[in-house]
């Protein structure tokens, strides 16, 4: 069966894949495509999987995917943990009501093309990729218009559908993305949550601005560079931990406050700042930093949130009103602007290398996840091919 399979596979990939090459490069390129089809096909891969209804995750034998027309499999190298791996390990409220078990589980990856589906003609086996781990509807009214971040029926890699803490993973064509293999492999690992922090960074002009940063987070530390790169005056990133405080002057800071030890008022003060703060960006899902953040901007300031609170939040609706604040809610990654935007400040010298504070091989799973769940880490990357 898993032989039939493959032939069919290697037929579709004979036709129409690679029409570019000249002859002798298709067949010995095809040769070896199909060598390498064949036994992944006849495998199965490791892979991390929510596989019962409680805390944890377990590595498993499980099949490799199965490619479509319109897919591209790709041979993982590095993965990244996000706050969400950490929920689905938690089996919190929000995991119990959302991720079907069993389910693999992981979204933020760097790999390279395997196999590509017939209709796939503008990859390259070996090529590296990262991905796009929302995957969209392509029907709503937002998708035909081109808008496709805001899909209505969004699906998420490793949450809807099997991730990428796996050997492989295959995702249409419309989600990967083509990547510039002169930047770094862990840097790519981390486009997604890097996207995060781009798309809500950028949504306001920030040049010149005084900008406020809640939560020193991995994607509160990489939008502290990202302002800086983008000509920010003062940058103030919040948090209590100290260890991520640290990283926070690292990654460009002007202001790295604790919030335990001094107010925010306090530092307007020190900074000579008289109106409060024009772009306020929220990364910590905190009620009470948003809250704070409110009172602190200057009239008619803008305002990005990414945070995501726990529960329904009570604010002062005045502040907004008599204030003039704009406040907008972010999701996810502009597709593809943001990911052009990462990949044009990469090549411009934004580094945002320090954010990635450990690395583990994957079998090391349980020890990556811990040093995440401490709160005492930058961006934990786990690597599948070492
Ligand atoms: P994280 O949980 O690692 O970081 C949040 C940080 O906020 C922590 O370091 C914490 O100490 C800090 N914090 C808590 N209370 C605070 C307070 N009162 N003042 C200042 N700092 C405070 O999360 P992350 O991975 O960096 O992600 C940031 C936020 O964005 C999270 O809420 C996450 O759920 C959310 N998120 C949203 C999207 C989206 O598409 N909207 C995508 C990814 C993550
Ligand atoms: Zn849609």
């Amino acid at each position: 069966m898993a032989k039939r399979r493959a032939n069919q596979l290697t037929l579709t990939l004979f036709g129409s894949a690679f029409p570019s090459y000249t002859d002798k490069a298709r067949k010995f390129r095809h040769k070896s495509i199909a060598r390498e089809v064949i036994q992944i096909m006849e495998k199965t891969m490791k892979a991390l999987v929510k596989k019962y209804r409680q805390p944890g995750l377990w590595l498993e034998d499980v099949p490799v995917p199965e490619i479509g027309v319109n897919a591209v499999l790709i041979k993982i190298h590095k993965t990244a943990i996000c706050g969400t791996d950490v929920h689905i390990w938690n089996w919190d409220a929000w995991s119990q009501k959302t991720i079907p078990v069993p389910m693999v589980v992981g979204h933020e990856f760097v790999g390279t093309v395997t196999a590509t589906g017939s209709n796939v003609h503008d990859l390259e086996i070996g090529d590296i990729v990262s991905g796009e781990g929302h995957i969209v509807c392509g029907r709503c009214r937002n998708c035909l218009a081109g808008r496709r971040h805001l899909c209505k029926d969004t699906r998420g890699v490793g949450v809807n559908r099997p991730g990428a803490f796996a050997e492989y993973l295959c995702i249409p064509i419309t989600n990967v993305w083509h990547a510039d293999p002169r930047i770094p492999m862990d840097l790519l690992s981390i486009f997604d949550p890097f996207g995060n922090a781009t798309h809500t960074t950028l949504s306001f002009p920030v040049l010149g601005e005084d900008v406020l940063i809640t939560g020193a987070g991995p994607i509160g530390l990489m939008a502290t560079a990202i302002a800086k790169h983008a000509g920010a005056r003062y940058i103030v990133t919040t948090d209590m931990n100290p260890y991520r405080l640290e990283l926070a002057k690292k990654m460009g800071a002007t202001v790295a406050l604790n919030v335990k030890e001094k107010s925010l008022a306090q530092v307007q003060k020190e900074l000579g700042m008289k109106e409060g703060f024009d772009v306020g960006l929220e990364m910590s899902g905190s009620g009470e930093a948003f809250k704070d953040m409110l009172t602190n901007m200057c009239h008619g300031a803008k305002i990005a949130l990414l945070g995501i609170p726990s529960g329904d939040l009570a604010i002062d609706w005045n502040t907004v009103i008599f204030n003039m604040l704009t406040i907008k809610g972010i999701y996810g990654r502009e597709m593809y602007e943001t990911w052009y935007m990462m990949q044009a400040m990469l090549q411009t010298g934004l580094d945002i290398s320090s954010v990635i504070t450990h690395k583990f091989h994957y079998t090391e799973f349980e020890k990556a996840f811990g040093v995440m769940r401490s709160g005492n880490s930058g961006k934990v990357i786990m690597d599948w091919v070492a």
